[in-house]
């Protein structure tokens, strides 16, 4: 018998389905964009025919859209065993992934004022699931989980106290299933165990934040109370001086458009005038357009800077590494990243960076290098799927 797990991952708008088997090998996946709109469409990945949806589909239509569309093509032939899916804050609460009941999507809900975006769409892909299978055991996996071994010296503001004991004013991090993962491949990679392994992990996507992980375990990280602190990121600006605020204020700019410029219209594309995307930046930069080439070049020094500032945490290191869309493809951004790191004993070999480590283990780093440089591509399902499988089991036993 085919035994599934689905692993979903909800945004405001999309609805990403992955399929893997109980040997966690991914089967299937499909993505539904433009929800709530009157374009809402999905896809299967590895078929050119979009599946109809309704105008306005919901998560749940999406999702029971989907789920009959792989049925009927034989993609799939039972219900899952388990679902996992991705939520982005667990505040606190969550130190680790959880199974859902009322009581663990009551307190997802307590920790909503932190993400006041983007849980109530993780909370709408749980119910949706939770009535299309009502039986099946459900998983949470949060991004913030993994960072909640930060010591206080990392995780608090330098902010009224108070702030932090009536506020939960700290700083949680992001990313964490994909630096996990970093970590587990990095170790497994370098011949070591993850409980040994220390890495400097930097997830670019859209989204970047850069973690500590001294030992297997999170010891400090960029990304803050939200996703908007530390590195330049697409649409969002990562650090600036809170001064800033005030001084906008001042020209009558309000804190909710400030706040919808920091995340949305700043970061790369704020800096080009052009695109958030880095392939199209490059394109523009080698085609001489010196916006482009100087938004490149300040993501990659704010990056540096922080490979600089994740060394404060460590005490021996085994691997710097690069993940995301951009650390995964970018053999620029890593060559200047790491061309202001050589005072630190970082060198990369151009070929093997050219090439993304392929055939080379993920190795970038060049003979002379005081540590080794990897290109690891990040598999954030593949760990949703794990977690879900060992609750899910853990559940049923
Ligand atoms: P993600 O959010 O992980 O999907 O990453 C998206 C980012 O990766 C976008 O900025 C893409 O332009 C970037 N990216 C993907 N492929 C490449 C590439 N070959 N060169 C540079 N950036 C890339």
């Amino acid at each position: 018998m085919d035994a599934n797990l689905f692993v979903i991952n909800c945004g405001s708008s999309s609805l990403k389905l992955a399929v893997f088997d109980d040997q966690h090998r991914k089967r299937a996946s499909a993505l539904a964009e433009r929800l709530n709109s009157n374009d809402a469409f999905a896809r299967i990945a590895g078929s050119e025919q979009p599946v109809p949806l309704p105008s306005g589909a919901s998560h749940e239509t999406a999702l029971s859209t989907l789920i009959k569309v792989l049925k009927d093509q034989r993609i799939m032939a039972n219900d899952p065993f388990a679902i996992g899916h991705r939520v982005v804050h667990g505040g606190e609460t969550f130190r680790e992934a959880a199974l859902l009941d009322d009581e663990t999507i009551a307190a997802i809900e307590d920790c909503a004022s932190l993400a006041p975006l983007h849980t109530p769409v993780n909370l709408a892909g749980i119910s949706a699931a939770r009535r299309l299978f009502p039986s099946v055991p459900q998983v949470a996996v949060f991004d913030t989980a993994f960072h909640q071994t930060l010591p206080p010296k990392a995780f608090l503001y330098a902010l009224p106290e108070s702030y932090y004991r009536d506020w939960a004013v700290r700083r949680y991090g992001f990313h964490g299933t994909s630096h996990y993962f970093m970590v587990q491949e990095a170790a497994r990679r370098l011949g070591r165990t993850p409980v040994t392994t220390s890495i400097i992990s930097a997830h670019l996507g859209n989204g970047c934040s850069i973690t500590a992980i001294r030992n297997g375990i999170s010891v400090d990280t960029s990304m803050g109370l939200t996703p908007l602190e530390g590195l330049v990121m697409g649409t969002r600006s990562g650090d600036v001086d809170p001064g800033l605020f005030d001084f906008l204020a001042g020209k009558g700019i309000s804190a909710e458009e400030l706040n919808e410029v920091l995340n949305k219209q700043s970061g790369l594309l704020g800096l080009s005038g052009q695109t958030n995307d880095m392939r199209s930046l490059c394109d523009l930069a080698d085609r001489g357009h010196e916006p482009s080439a100087l938004a490149i070049e300040i993501f990659c020094f704010r990056l540096a800077k922080y490979v600089g500032a994740m060394m404060v945490s460590l005490t021996s290191l085994d691997a710097l590494v690069f993940t995301g869309g951009i650390g995964e493809n970018s053999a620029r951004v890593r060559q200047q990243t790491v061309s202001h790191l050589q005072l630190m004993g970082f060198q990369i070999d151009t070929e093997l960076n050219e090439a993304h480590g392929a055939h080379n283990q993920g190795h970038v780093e060049s003979g002379g290098s005081r540590f080794p440089v990897l290109v690891i591509p990040t598999n954030e399902e593949l760990v949703i799927a794990q977690e879900s499988s060992r609750l899910a089991t853990n559940s049923s036993t």
